[in-house]
């Protein structure tokens, strides 16, 4: 029983491969889920296979690295659903390069999509939350935020800095009933992780202590715990999820 049954779950990036996952963990514990998207087309047939498996998720149309598109997401959300109870920050990019070559287009870019999305979107949810008693948050971070990579200088500031925004607004709003918490992936089976090719993804799982790629589900069980009503002394946290590649 997580305690989740009829609340509002709304998960960044839902269309993707961790996104997908999360929502389905939220559906399946009863809670009432919305996304977001940016591509039409990817996000409908997304949300019609999802049907077929039962769940129903309602998907919303916003760049989450556009404030104003992001609050009428959550007005959105909300008129069609009730208020959000549950923010899972997940949406987000990688543009790689080496430090000499990377551009401000792509430095931008990460920036936009992967930090300040965390502003754009929690700035929406967050007073109802602590108005209303309850409420829990999850920022998916990275391995990379933790231990730094590279060609990945503007990926690992973004992600390492997400971890800056759960600590200091978990403080803000723990005697609220609400939890903020960050998630740190490592190398999951999603279409971002395969797209490496294929000969430096089986040298990043030769590094990998337990030999495999994670999953998405894997990920999505550990937020799913996050945002249960037994995760109410857990804040502030940010909990590695990567085979032992990186331990803290
Ligand atoms: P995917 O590329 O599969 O999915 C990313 C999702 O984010 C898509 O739904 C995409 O929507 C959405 N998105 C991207 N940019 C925007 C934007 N500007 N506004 C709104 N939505 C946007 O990625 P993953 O599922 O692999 O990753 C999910 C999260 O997990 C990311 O934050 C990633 O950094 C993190 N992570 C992933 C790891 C991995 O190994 N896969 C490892 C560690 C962390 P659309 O397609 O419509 O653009």
């Amino acid at each position: 029983m997580s305690g989740i049954e009829g609340k509002v779950a709304l998960v960044t990036g839902g269309t993707g491969g961790i996104g997908a996952a999360i929502c389905i963990e939220l559906a399946k514990a009863g809670a009432k889920v919305a996304t977001n998207y940016r591509n039409q087309e990817k996000a409908e047939k997304w949300q019609a296979e999802v049907k077929e498996q039962g769940f129903g998720i309602k998907i919303y149309q916003a760049d989450v690295s556009d404030y104003g598109a992001c609050e009428k997401m959550v007005a959105k959300v909300t008129s069609d659903l009730g208020p959000v109870d549950i923010l899972v920050n997940n949406a987000g990019i990688t543009k790689d390069g080496m430090f000499k070559k990377m551009t401000k287009d792509k430095w931008d870019a990460v920036m936009n999509i992967n930090l300040d999305s965390l502003f754009n979107v929690t700035k929406h949810v967050v007073e109802g939350m602590t108005e209303r008693g309850w409420g829990r948050i999850v920022n998916i971070s990275s391995i990379n935020g933790q231990k730094g990579q590279l060609g990945q200088t503007n990926y690992s500031t973004s992600k390492a800095g997400m971890h800056g925004f759960t600590m200091s607004l978990a403080q803000e709003v723990a005697r609220k009933g609400v939890t903020v918490n960050t998630v740190s992936p490592g190398y999951i089976a999603t279409e971002m992780v395969m797209a490496v090719p294929e000969d430096i993804r089986n040298q990043i799982i030769a590094g990998i202590p337990v030999n495999r790629l994670g999953t998405p589900e894997e990920i999505a069980a550990l937020v799913g715990f996050l945002c249960s009503e037994n995760a109410g002394f857990t804040t502030g946290a940010d909990f590695a999820m990567n085979g032992g590649q990186h331990m803290m």
